[in-house]
Protein backbone atom coordinates (compact mmCIF):
# COMPACT_ATOMS: atom_id res chain seq x y z
CA UNK A 1 0.00 0.00 0.00
CA UNK A 2 1.25 3.45 -0.80
CA UNK A 3 0.07 5.46 1.89
CA UNK A 4 0.09 4.18 5.67
CA UNK A 5 -3.36 4.73 7.34
CA UNK A 6 -1.76 5.81 10.14
CA UNK A 7 -0.46 8.51 8.43
CA UNK A 8 -3.83 9.34 6.50
CA UNK A 9 -6.24 9.13 9.29
CA UNK A 10 -4.99 12.17 11.35
CA UNK A 11 -5.18 14.29 8.05
CA UNK A 12 -8.71 12.84 7.31
CA UNK A 13 -9.69 14.04 10.75
CA UNK A 14 -8.56 17.12 10.44
CA UNK A 15 -9.81 18.05 7.31
CA UNK A 16 -13.74 16.95 9.20
CA UNK A 17 -12.73 19.31 12.03
CA UNK A 18 -11.55 21.96 10.00
CA UNK A 19 -14.63 21.93 6.91
CA UNK A 20 -17.45 20.29 6.10
CA UNK A 21 -16.77 17.83 3.06
CA UNK A 22 -18.48 19.80 0.76
CA UNK A 23 -20.66 22.92 1.39
CA UNK A 24 -22.84 25.14 -1.35
CA UNK A 25 -22.45 27.83 0.81
CA UNK A 26 -18.76 28.29 0.36
CA UNK A 27 -15.77 26.30 -1.26
CA UNK A 28 -13.63 24.67 0.73
CA UNK A 29 -10.85 24.18 -1.76
CA UNK A 30 -11.29 27.74 -3.19
CA UNK A 31 -9.98 31.10 -1.47
CA UNK A 32 -9.13 30.74 2.18
CA UNK A 33 -10.76 33.01 5.37
CA UNK A 34 -7.76 34.90 5.38
CA UNK A 35 -7.99 35.77 1.85
CA UNK A 36 -11.24 37.16 1.87
CA UNK A 37 -10.54 39.08 5.90
CA UNK A 38 -7.16 40.27 4.07
CA UNK A 39 -8.97 42.08 1.44
CA UNK A 40 -11.37 43.30 4.43
CA UNK A 41 -9.10 44.67 5.53
CA UNK A 42 -7.30 46.28 2.36
CA UNK A 43 -10.81 47.83 1.51
CA UNK A 44 -10.80 49.54 5.37
CA UNK A 45 -7.12 50.94 4.24
CA UNK A 46 -8.94 52.59 0.72
CA UNK A 47 -11.95 53.97 2.26
CA UNK A 48 -12.78 57.60 2.61
CA UNK A 49 -12.14 58.92 6.42
CA UNK A 50 -15.25 58.44 8.68
CA UNK A 51 -17.35 56.23 5.88
CA UNK A 52 -18.46 52.77 5.35
CA UNK A 53 -19.40 50.32 2.55
CA UNK A 54 -22.58 48.57 2.46
CA UNK A 55 -22.56 45.32 0.04
CA UNK A 56 -25.26 43.05 -0.63
CA UNK A 57 -24.75 39.77 -2.17
CA UNK A 58 -27.01 38.69 -5.60
CA UNK A 59 -30.63 37.97 -6.15
CA UNK A 60 -31.81 34.91 -6.72
CA UNK A 61 -33.20 35.30 -10.20
CA UNK A 62 -36.20 33.20 -11.48
CA UNK A 63 -36.04 31.47 -14.86
CA UNK A 64 -39.29 30.39 -15.39
CA UNK A 65 -42.32 29.59 -13.03
CA UNK A 66 -40.89 28.05 -9.96
CA UNK A 67 -37.63 27.30 -11.31
CA UNK A 68 -34.37 29.41 -10.51
CA UNK A 69 -31.13 30.25 -12.46
CA UNK A 70 -28.56 28.60 -10.36
CA UNK A 71 -27.46 31.03 -7.47
CA UNK A 72 -24.19 32.82 -8.31
CA UNK A 73 -22.85 35.63 -5.73
CA UNK A 74 -22.44 39.19 -6.23
CA UNK A 75 -18.16 39.11 -6.87
CA UNK A 76 -17.67 41.94 -4.88
CA UNK A 77 -19.44 40.35 -2.05
CA UNK A 78 -17.57 37.26 -2.43
CA UNK A 79 -14.27 38.47 -2.63
CA UNK A 80 -15.19 39.94 0.87
CA UNK A 81 -16.57 36.97 2.44
CA UNK A 82 -16.75 33.69 -0.01
CA UNK A 83 -20.55 33.64 0.98
CA UNK A 84 -22.24 31.71 -1.74
CA UNK A 85 -25.97 31.86 -0.41
CA UNK A 86 -28.52 34.95 -1.07
CA UNK A 87 -30.27 36.92 1.20
CA UNK A 88 -27.03 38.45 2.53
CA UNK A 89 -25.23 41.78 2.84
CA UNK A 90 -22.11 43.13 4.33
CA UNK A 91 -21.01 46.11 6.03
CA UNK A 92 -17.30 47.34 6.55
CA UNK A 93 -16.34 50.51 8.62
CA UNK A 94 -13.27 52.51 8.18
CA UNK A 95 -12.76 52.84 11.81
CA UNK A 96 -14.05 50.23 14.25
CA UNK A 97 -17.32 51.48 15.68
CA UNK A 98 -18.15 50.30 19.43
CA UNK A 99 -21.12 48.63 19.31
CA UNK A 100 -23.00 47.29 22.76
CA UNK A 101 -19.55 47.46 24.25
CA UNK A 102 -17.67 45.54 21.51
CA UNK A 103 -15.32 47.39 19.18
CA UNK A 104 -16.77 45.76 14.97
CA UNK A 105 -15.21 46.45 12.34
CA UNK A 106 -17.40 44.43 9.95
CA UNK A 107 -20.58 43.38 10.00
CA UNK A 108 -21.99 40.36 7.79
CA UNK A 109 -26.20 39.69 7.89
CA UNK A 110 -27.01 36.32 6.89
CA UNK A 111 -30.17 34.35 5.78
CA UNK A 112 -31.52 31.96 9.03
CA UNK A 113 -31.09 28.52 9.41
CA UNK A 114 -34.83 26.84 7.77
CA UNK A 115 -35.05 23.26 8.22
CA UNK A 116 -38.11 22.98 6.09
CA UNK A 117 -36.20 25.12 3.12
CA UNK A 118 -33.05 23.84 3.63
CA UNK A 119 -35.11 19.85 2.66
CA UNK A 120 -35.85 21.98 -1.09
CA UNK A 121 -32.95 24.16 -1.73
CA UNK A 122 -29.61 22.78 0.42
CA UNK A 123 -28.45 23.12 3.77
CA UNK A 124 -27.57 26.86 5.16
CA UNK A 125 -24.26 27.64 7.67
CA UNK A 126 -26.49 29.78 9.63
CA UNK A 127 -24.91 32.10 12.42
CA UNK A 128 -22.90 29.66 13.82
CA UNK A 129 -21.21 28.27 10.74
CA UNK A 130 -20.67 31.38 9.57
CA UNK A 131 -18.44 32.41 12.02
CA UNK A 132 -16.93 29.09 12.25
CA UNK A 133 -16.33 28.50 8.43
CA UNK A 134 -15.80 32.00 7.27
CA UNK A 135 -14.11 33.88 10.16
CA UNK A 136 -16.50 36.51 9.87
CA UNK A 137 -16.93 37.21 14.24
CA UNK A 138 -19.72 39.44 13.84
CA UNK A 139 -22.97 37.42 12.26
CA UNK A 140 -26.64 38.63 12.53
CA UNK A 141 -30.30 37.65 10.76
CA UNK A 142 -31.23 39.79 7.46
CA UNK A 143 -34.54 40.49 9.51
CA UNK A 144 -31.88 42.57 12.12
CA UNK A 145 -30.61 44.23 9.42
CA UNK A 146 -29.40 47.90 11.34
CA UNK A 147 -31.55 47.13 14.49
CA UNK A 148 -29.68 44.52 16.33
CA UNK A 149 -26.99 45.76 16.80
CA UNK A 150 -28.67 49.38 16.09
CA UNK A 151 -26.36 51.03 14.03
CA UNK A 152 -26.87 54.57 12.81
CA UNK A 153 -26.11 55.23 9.41
CA UNK A 154 -26.13 58.93 9.73
CA UNK A 155 -23.29 59.52 11.89
CA UNK A 156 -20.94 58.60 9.07
CA UNK A 157 -19.53 61.16 5.96
CA UNK A 158 -20.44 58.78 3.10
CA UNK A 159 -22.32 55.53 3.21
CA UNK A 160 -21.17 53.86 -0.15
CA UNK A 161 -23.11 51.22 -1.95
CA UNK A 162 -23.68 49.70 -5.19
CA UNK A 163 -26.50 47.66 -7.00
CA UNK A 164 -29.66 48.81 -4.95
CA UNK A 165 -31.43 49.32 -8.20
CA UNK A 166 -31.29 45.98 -9.83
CA UNK A 167 -32.60 44.80 -6.20
CA UNK A 168 -35.21 46.99 -6.12
CA UNK A 169 -36.33 46.01 -9.38
CA UNK A 170 -36.82 42.51 -8.67
CA UNK A 171 -39.61 41.91 -6.89
CA UNK A 172 -38.75 38.18 -6.39
CA UNK A 173 -35.85 39.12 -3.53
CA UNK A 174 -38.12 40.39 -0.41
CA UNK A 175 -35.27 39.75 2.37
CA UNK A 176 -32.76 41.83 -0.12
CA UNK A 177 -35.15 44.20 -0.48
CA UNK A 178 -36.26 45.33 2.65
CA UNK A 179 -32.90 45.72 3.54
CA UNK A 180 -32.04 47.62 0.22
CA UNK A 181 -35.23 49.89 1.72
CA UNK A 182 -33.91 49.96 5.54
CA UNK A 183 -30.34 51.14 4.14
CA UNK A 184 -31.90 54.10 2.27
CA UNK A 185 -34.09 55.35 4.45
CA UNK A 186 -31.02 55.12 7.48
CA UNK A 187 -28.87 57.89 5.81
CA UNK A 188 -29.09 61.17 4.69
CA UNK A 189 -26.23 60.72 1.45
CA UNK A 190 -28.59 60.44 -1.52
CA UNK A 191 -28.16 56.62 -3.38
CA UNK A 192 -26.86 56.27 -6.46
CA UNK A 193 -27.07 53.51 -8.82
CA UNK A 194 -23.57 53.12 -8.91
CA UNK A 195 -21.48 55.09 -6.25
CA UNK A 196 -18.31 56.03 -8.44
CA UNK A 197 -15.91 56.10 -5.30
CA UNK A 198 -16.41 52.95 -4.20
CA UNK A 199 -16.28 51.94 -8.16
CA UNK A 200 -13.01 53.36 -8.14
CA UNK A 201 -12.06 51.33 -5.05
CA UNK A 202 -13.21 48.18 -6.26
CA UNK A 203 -11.08 48.50 -9.76
CA UNK A 204 -7.79 49.51 -7.85
CA UNK A 205 -8.01 46.05 -5.04
CA UNK A 206 -9.65 43.49 -8.00
CA UNK A 207 -6.87 44.75 -10.81
CA UNK A 208 -3.92 43.05 -9.16
CA UNK A 209 -4.44 39.35 -8.34
CA UNK A 210 -3.13 37.79 -4.83
CA UNK A 211 -0.59 34.77 -5.40
CA UNK A 212 -3.61 32.86 -3.84
CA UNK A 213 -6.22 34.52 -6.56
CA UNK A 214 -3.67 33.64 -9.26
CA UNK A 215 -4.03 29.78 -7.88
CA UNK A 216 -7.19 29.72 -8.63
CA UNK A 217 -7.03 31.20 -11.77
CA UNK A 218 -4.55 28.81 -13.11
CA UNK A 219 -6.99 25.74 -12.60
CA UNK A 220 -9.99 27.82 -14.08
CA UNK A 221 -7.77 28.43 -17.14
CA UNK A 222 -6.66 24.51 -17.33
CA UNK A 223 -10.16 23.36 -16.80
CA UNK A 224 -11.10 25.66 -19.94
CA UNK A 225 -7.65 24.54 -21.99
CA UNK A 226 -8.86 21.08 -21.51
CA UNK A 227 -12.15 21.93 -22.78
CA UNK A 228 -10.59 23.37 -25.73
CA UNK A 229 -8.38 20.31 -26.75
CA UNK A 230 -11.49 17.54 -26.39
CA UNK A 231 -13.14 19.74 -28.42
CA UNK A 232 -11.06 20.13 -30.92
CA UNK A 233 -10.60 16.33 -31.04
CA UNK A 234 -14.22 16.25 -31.13
CA UNK A 235 -14.99 18.41 -34.44
CA UNK A 236 -15.48 16.72 -37.61
CA UNK A 237 -18.21 16.50 -40.57
CA UNK A 238 -21.43 16.09 -38.99
CA UNK A 239 -20.73 17.63 -35.20
CA UNK A 240 -22.83 20.50 -34.36
CA UNK A 241 -22.24 23.70 -32.42
CA UNK A 242 -24.58 22.55 -29.30
CA UNK A 243 -22.44 19.06 -29.50
CA UNK A 244 -18.89 21.14 -29.55
CA UNK A 245 -20.18 23.18 -26.95
CA UNK A 246 -20.70 19.99 -25.22
CA UNK A 247 -17.39 18.68 -25.28
CA UNK A 248 -16.35 21.72 -23.56
CA UNK A 249 -18.69 21.88 -21.22
CA UNK A 250 -18.32 18.03 -20.12
CA UNK A 251 -14.61 19.35 -19.70
CA UNK A 252 -15.59 21.80 -17.25
CA UNK A 253 -18.20 20.00 -15.10
CA UNK A 254 -15.82 16.36 -15.20
CA UNK A 255 -12.77 18.60 -13.75
CA UNK A 256 -15.02 20.26 -11.14
CA UNK A 257 -15.80 23.88 -12.63
CA UNK A 258 -19.28 24.76 -11.25
CA UNK A 259 -20.30 26.80 -13.57
CA UNK A 260 -19.69 28.76 -17.15
CA UNK A 261 -17.81 32.18 -16.91
CA UNK A 262 -19.99 33.08 -19.55
CA UNK A 263 -22.49 31.93 -22.76
CA UNK A 264 -20.38 29.85 -24.41
CA UNK A 265 -19.59 31.07 -27.99
CA UNK A 266 -19.41 28.16 -30.54
CA UNK A 267 -19.84 29.53 -34.29
CA UNK A 268 -19.81 27.82 -37.47
CA UNK A 269 -19.16 29.03 -40.77
CA UNK A 270 -21.07 33.14 -41.26
CA UNK A 271 -21.75 32.56 -37.09
CA UNK A 272 -17.98 33.07 -36.79
CA UNK A 273 -18.61 36.51 -37.49
CA UNK A 274 -20.82 36.96 -35.05
CA UNK A 275 -18.40 38.23 -31.88
CA UNK A 276 -21.21 37.23 -29.06
CA UNK A 277 -22.69 34.39 -30.90
CA UNK A 278 -24.21 32.11 -28.06
CA UNK A 279 -26.84 30.85 -29.68
CA UNK A 280 -25.03 27.37 -30.95
CA UNK A 281 -27.76 26.04 -33.01
CA UNK A 282 -26.57 24.89 -36.39
CA UNK A 283 -26.10 21.19 -37.17
CA UNK A 284 -24.02 18.77 -38.96
CA UNK A 285 -21.66 21.58 -40.00
CA UNK A 286 -19.69 20.54 -43.31
CA UNK A 287 -16.73 22.61 -43.99
CA UNK A 288 -15.85 26.07 -42.83
CA UNK A 289 -14.21 27.42 -39.65
CA UNK A 290 -16.13 26.94 -36.40
CA UNK A 291 -15.05 29.67 -33.96
CA UNK A 292 -15.60 28.19 -29.90
CA UNK A 293 -14.66 31.38 -27.35
CA UNK A 294 -15.35 29.29 -24.03
CA UNK A 295 -14.46 29.43 -20.52
CA UNK A 296 -14.99 27.76 -17.30
CA UNK A 297 -15.60 29.38 -13.86
CA UNK A 298 -13.92 27.59 -11.13
CA UNK A 299 -14.00 28.99 -7.63
CA UNK A 300 -15.55 31.77 -8.60
CA UNK A 301 -12.78 32.74 -11.20
CA UNK A 302 -12.97 32.31 -14.80
CA UNK A 303 -11.00 31.15 -17.88
CA UNK A 304 -11.40 32.77 -21.46
CA UNK A 305 -10.10 31.35 -24.35
CA UNK A 306 -10.97 31.63 -27.51
CA UNK A 307 -9.79 28.91 -30.54
CA UNK A 308 -10.63 28.71 -34.17
CA UNK A 309 -10.72 25.07 -35.87
CA UNK A 310 -11.16 24.28 -39.21
CA UNK A 311 -14.51 21.81 -39.16
CA UNK A 312 -12.82 19.45 -42.08
CA UNK A 313 -9.51 18.58 -39.96
CA UNK A 314 -7.18 21.10 -42.35
CA UNK A 315 -7.76 24.70 -43.26
CA UNK A 316 -8.33 25.77 -46.85
CA UNK A 317 -5.38 28.11 -48.32
CA UNK A 318 -7.61 31.75 -47.31
CA UNK A 319 -8.21 30.44 -43.93
CA UNK A 320 -4.61 29.80 -43.37
CA UNK A 321 -3.80 32.96 -44.61
CA UNK A 322 -6.47 34.46 -42.19
CA UNK A 323 -5.23 32.38 -39.29
CA UNK A 324 -1.77 33.28 -39.99
CA UNK A 325 -2.55 36.52 -39.34
CA UNK A 326 -4.75 36.70 -36.49
CA UNK A 327 -1.87 34.15 -34.87
CA UNK A 328 0.77 36.69 -35.67
CA UNK A 329 -0.96 39.53 -34.12
CA UNK A 330 -1.63 37.70 -30.93
CA UNK A 331 2.31 36.81 -30.56
CA UNK A 332 2.60 40.37 -31.03
CA UNK A 333 0.43 42.02 -28.71
CA UNK A 334 1.67 38.96 -25.97
CA UNK A 335 5.19 40.20 -26.48
CA UNK A 336 4.10 43.42 -25.48
CA UNK A 337 2.49 42.62 -22.43
CA UNK A 338 5.04 43.61 -20.04
CA UNK A 339 5.35 45.89 -16.79
CA UNK A 340 5.04 49.55 -17.34
CA UNK A 341 3.35 49.03 -21.13
CA UNK A 342 -0.12 50.38 -21.80
CA UNK A 343 -2.86 48.11 -22.39
CA UNK A 344 -3.23 50.91 -25.35
CA UNK A 345 0.41 49.63 -26.66
CA UNK A 346 -0.67 45.49 -26.46
CA UNK A 347 -3.56 46.13 -28.74
CA UNK A 348 -1.58 48.79 -31.32
CA UNK A 349 0.63 46.16 -32.09
CA UNK A 350 -1.77 43.37 -32.97
CA UNK A 351 -3.95 46.03 -34.36
CA UNK A 352 -0.63 46.79 -37.08
CA UNK A 353 -0.42 43.77 -37.95
CA UNK A 354 -3.91 42.72 -38.90
CA UNK A 355 -3.87 46.08 -40.78
CA UNK A 356 -0.91 45.77 -42.94
CA UNK A 357 -1.59 41.84 -43.80
CA UNK A 358 -5.23 42.55 -44.81
CA UNK A 359 -3.83 44.83 -47.07
CA UNK A 360 -1.00 42.66 -48.33
CA UNK A 361 -3.42 40.03 -49.04
CA UNK A 362 -5.39 42.28 -51.16
CA UNK A 363 -8.82 42.43 -48.48
CA UNK A 364 -8.39 46.12 -48.05
CA UNK A 365 -6.78 48.71 -49.68
CA UNK A 366 -3.68 50.47 -48.42
CA UNK A 367 -4.60 53.15 -45.77
CA UNK A 368 -8.60 52.37 -45.91
CA UNK A 369 -10.83 51.87 -43.18
CA UNK A 370 -12.06 48.49 -42.11
CA UNK A 371 -14.57 46.95 -40.36
CA UNK A 372 -12.85 43.22 -39.80
CA UNK A 373 -11.19 43.88 -36.39
CA UNK A 374 -14.46 45.68 -34.54
CA UNK A 375 -13.10 44.82 -30.85
CA UNK A 376 -10.64 46.02 -28.43
CA UNK A 377 -7.57 43.91 -27.98
CA UNK A 378 -8.70 42.21 -24.55
CA UNK A 379 -9.55 42.69 -21.04
CA UNK A 380 -9.07 42.05 -17.25
CA UNK A 381 -9.87 38.60 -15.97
CA UNK A 382 -10.92 37.16 -12.78
CA UNK A 383 -14.00 36.90 -10.43
CA UNK A 384 -15.61 38.36 -13.88
CA UNK A 385 -14.63 37.15 -17.49
CA UNK A 386 -14.72 41.16 -18.09
CA UNK A 387 -13.52 41.79 -14.62
CA UNK A 388 -13.07 45.13 -13.25
CA UNK A 389 -9.65 46.99 -13.62
CA UNK A 390 -8.82 50.16 -15.29
CA UNK A 391 -7.17 49.92 -18.86
CA UNK A 392 -3.66 51.43 -18.03
CA UNK A 393 -0.48 50.84 -17.23
CA UNK A 394 0.37 46.88 -16.75
CA UNK A 395 1.52 45.81 -13.34
CA UNK A 396 2.56 42.48 -11.83
CA UNK A 397 -0.56 40.37 -10.80
CA UNK A 398 -2.52 41.73 -13.26
CA UNK A 399 -4.09 38.68 -15.77
CA UNK A 400 -5.85 40.21 -19.14
CA UNK A 401 -6.83 38.97 -22.32
CA UNK A 402 -4.81 39.19 -25.44
CA UNK A 403 -7.67 38.15 -28.06
CA UNK A 404 -6.95 39.61 -31.77
CA UNK A 405 -9.64 38.05 -34.41
CA UNK A 406 -10.74 38.84 -38.05
CA UNK A 407 -14.31 38.93 -39.20
CA UNK A 408 -15.26 38.87 -42.78
CA UNK A 409 -19.01 38.51 -42.94
CA UNK A 410 -20.86 37.28 -45.65
CA UNK A 411 -21.33 40.31 -48.31
CA UNK A 412 -18.54 41.92 -47.43
CA UNK A 413 -16.87 44.61 -49.69
CA UNK A 414 -13.86 42.05 -50.59
CA UNK A 415 -14.10 39.32 -52.93
CA UNK A 416 -16.26 36.56 -51.66
CA UNK A 417 -13.53 34.13 -51.46
CA UNK A 418 -13.05 35.68 -48.08
CA UNK A 419 -16.51 35.97 -46.96
CA UNK A 420 -17.73 33.39 -43.67
CA UNK A 421 -14.35 33.59 -41.96
CA UNK A 422 -14.17 34.77 -38.52
CA UNK A 423 -11.04 34.14 -36.94
CA UNK A 424 -10.06 34.33 -32.95
CA UNK A 425 -7.38 34.01 -31.01
CA UNK A 426 -7.27 34.30 -26.90
CA UNK A 427 -4.92 33.79 -24.82
CA UNK A 428 -4.55 34.79 -20.87
CA UNK A 429 -1.40 36.58 -19.73
CA UNK A 430 -0.23 37.16 -16.55
CA UNK A 431 1.63 40.52 -15.53
CA UNK A 432 4.89 39.10 -13.95
CA UNK A 433 7.87 41.47 -12.53
CA UNK A 434 10.27 40.64 -15.26
CA UNK A 435 7.52 40.00 -18.72
CA UNK A 436 4.69 37.49 -18.77
CA UNK A 437 3.68 33.85 -18.62
CA UNK A 438 0.82 32.87 -20.82
CA UNK A 439 -1.40 30.71 -18.57
CA UNK A 440 -3.32 29.06 -21.63
CA UNK A 441 0.25 28.58 -23.05
CA UNK A 442 -0.48 24.48 -23.70
CA UNK A 443 -3.59 24.64 -25.64
CA UNK A 444 -2.51 24.38 -28.90
CA UNK A 445 -2.69 27.37 -31.26
CA UNK A 446 -0.46 27.36 -34.45
CA UNK A 447 -1.95 25.41 -37.61
CA UNK A 448 0.35 22.16 -37.31
CA UNK A 449 -0.62 21.41 -33.63
CA UNK A 450 -4.77 21.96 -34.16
CA UNK A 451 -4.45 19.42 -37.46
CA UNK A 452 -2.41 17.45 -35.38
CA UNK A 453 -4.80 17.39 -32.44
CA UNK A 454 -7.89 17.09 -34.50
CA UNK A 455 -6.66 13.57 -35.87
CA UNK A 456 -7.81 12.43 -32.35
CA UNK A 457 -10.50 10.96 -31.67
CA UNK A 458 -12.80 12.82 -29.17
CA UNK A 459 -15.59 12.60 -26.43
CA UNK A 460 -18.15 13.08 -29.05
CA UNK A 461 -17.49 10.44 -30.95
CA UNK A 462 -16.24 8.27 -27.87
CA UNK A 463 -19.93 8.44 -26.47
CA UNK A 464 -22.18 6.56 -29.17
CA UNK A 465 -25.00 8.67 -29.02
CA UNK A 466 -28.25 7.81 -31.10
CA UNK A 467 -29.58 10.45 -33.63
CA UNK A 468 -32.48 11.99 -32.49
CA UNK A 469 -33.89 11.99 -35.69
CA UNK A 470 -34.41 7.99 -34.64
CA UNK A 471 -36.43 8.55 -31.72
CA UNK A 472 -39.77 7.89 -32.23
MN1 LIG B 1 -13.37 35.18 -24.83
MN1 LIG C 1 -12.16 37.77 -23.68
Amino acid sequence: MKYSLFKVIPILVMAFLTNPSYSQSFFSDGLSPEFHKGRREALRELLPDNSAAVFFNNPVKNRSNDTDFTYRPNSDFYYFTGFREPNSALIVFKNPQTIEGKSVSEIIYIQPKDPAKEQWDGERLGVDGVKKYLGIEHVYLFSDFLKIPAIDLKQFKSVLSFDLGEIERNDYNSPLKAMVAALKSAHTTPTKPADMALNSIMEKMRVIKTEEEIQVLRKAIAISGYGHMEAFRSIQPGTSERGIQGAHEFVHKAMGAEYIGYGSIVGSGNNSCILHYVDNGVKNLQKGVVLMDVGAEYRGYSGDITRTAPVKGAFSPEEKAIYELVLKALEAGTKACTVGADYMEVGAAARKIINEGLVSLGIVKDGERHPYFPHGIGHHLGLDVHDRGAYGILQPGMVLTVEPGIYIPEGSQTDPKWWKIGIRIEDNILITKDGNENLSEFVPRTIADIEKLMKEEGVLQKTGLPDLDGVK
